[in-house]
């Protein structure tokens, strides 16, 4: 039998858009939306602490170029304030508390506030329990099950994603009626040989530091479901489990999330397992699949993962694109050295297009 072939996949926050998820450019407008809305959650204080640093940020953009309305640069801007001591002089803090503790409730505000949004975002209300929540994940789990089983050359398959959302961990799990689950890992610690590794570069909703385990625990993302007064039945968001399943200590609703700048900071310590596997995995790639990510400014940090993986790969055989901005495609033609410039190709097309495409060019069994 012939070797199996290496695969990675690349996603960006258009994987998940099809999901109901709000891209970068948009997520501001979605939690203030939710605001007005007074869908927070319970969250109001820290929606309304989030919101204070935008519109300070806002009266410094007149001097800068910062990009305010995405939120990585907003949650990328408020770490550097730390490191050039000018978030108090920024965000006209109250003087009564120390700059570092209403610096730390402002992060810690704007990492709740990007969960909530992204699990209300992604909420699907449905009357008639479907099986499947996620369509486009639904497809692309079929395509990792048809490229890992079903052709030849079978693939060994790495998916690395910049998403926070569970919509992709949720799909591959509940794959619907006759269909058997993906298990995936998240390689924070050494990699289990047999599981897919799901590797998140920035973090997820459902990854928590238990204070009592000193671990991170990464609970399985359930549906969380609703019976209105009529008896009808909903499915709405996908939740991680608020308690540790291990020694039942209750989780902070905190989860672990990176914003994705070039500093340090001690998430980075807890995840740095996360990105030294995605590295190796890139530099073993024969086919690298990137759909919906754009690379962002913001977002050097892929330049580096990219360049550093994959120095001394000479068995690429695959660098495809799907994205329906076509201002990407110059973007990744810049960052890819002359050997994968050769086995480039750019599809201005969405998710939904792109996992037919990518099957129709490997033989079934
Ligand atoms: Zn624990």
């Amino acid at each position: 039998m012939a070797n199996p072939t290496q695969t990675v996949f690349i996603l960006g926050a258009g994987a998940s858009k099809e999901c109901g998820a709000p891209l970068m450019g948009e997520f501001l407008d979605a939690a203030h939306d939710l605001m007005l809305l007074g869908q927070t959650n319970g969250a109001d204080e820290d929606f309304q602490r989030v919101f204070k640093w935008v519109a300070a940020l806002k009266q410094t953009h007149s001097m800068s170029n910062l990009d305010i309305q995405n939120i990585e640069s907003v949650f990328s801007a408020l770490e550097m304030s730390k490191i050039l001591n000018c978030f108090s002089r920024i965000n006209a803090s109250d003087k009564s508390n120390s700059e570092i503790d209403e610096y730390e409730k402002t992060v810690a505000s704007l990492r709740k506030v990007i969960a909530i949004t992204l699990e209300n975002k992604t909420a699907i209300k449905s009357t008639n329990q479907p099986n499947i929540l996620y369509l486009r994940y639904a497809e692309f789990s079929d395509l990792i099950e048809d490229l890992t089983k079903k052709v030849t050359p079978h693939h060994v398959v790495t998916i690395i994603s910049f998403n926070y959302d569970l919509t992709l961990d949720y799909a591959l799990i509940h794959r619907g009626k006759d269909k058997n689950k993906i298990s995936y890992e998240y390689c924070l610690e050494e990699k289990n040989k047999e599981l897919l590794p799901l590797l998140k570069l920035h973090g997820s909703l459902n990854w928590f530091h238990c204070e009592k385990c000193k671990k991170i625990i990464t609970p399985i993302p359930r549906a969380e479901t609703e019976i209105d007064k009529n008896g009808t039945y909903y499915i709405t968001k996908i939740k991680a489990h608020a308690v540790c399943p291990k020694c039942r200590n209750t989780l902070s609703n905190e989860p672990i999330i990176v914003p994705p700048t070039w500093n340090k900071n001690s998430h980075y310590d807890k995840i740095s397992h996360v990105w030294s596997h995605s590295a190796e995995k890139l530099s073993m790639a024969e086919n690298i699949f990137v759909i919906g990510f754009s690379l962002p400014e913001t977002d050097s940090f892929f330049k580096y993962l990219y360049g550093l993986g994959t120095v001394g790969s000479s068995h690429f055989k695959r660098f495809w694109v799907f994205n329906p901005d076509e201002t990407v495609k110059q973007k990744f033609q810049s960052i890819l050295g002359p050997l994968a410039d050769k086995r480039f190709r750019f599809f201005p097309t969405r998710f939904s297009k792109a996992t037919s495409e990518i099957l129709i060019n490997f033989k079934r069994n």
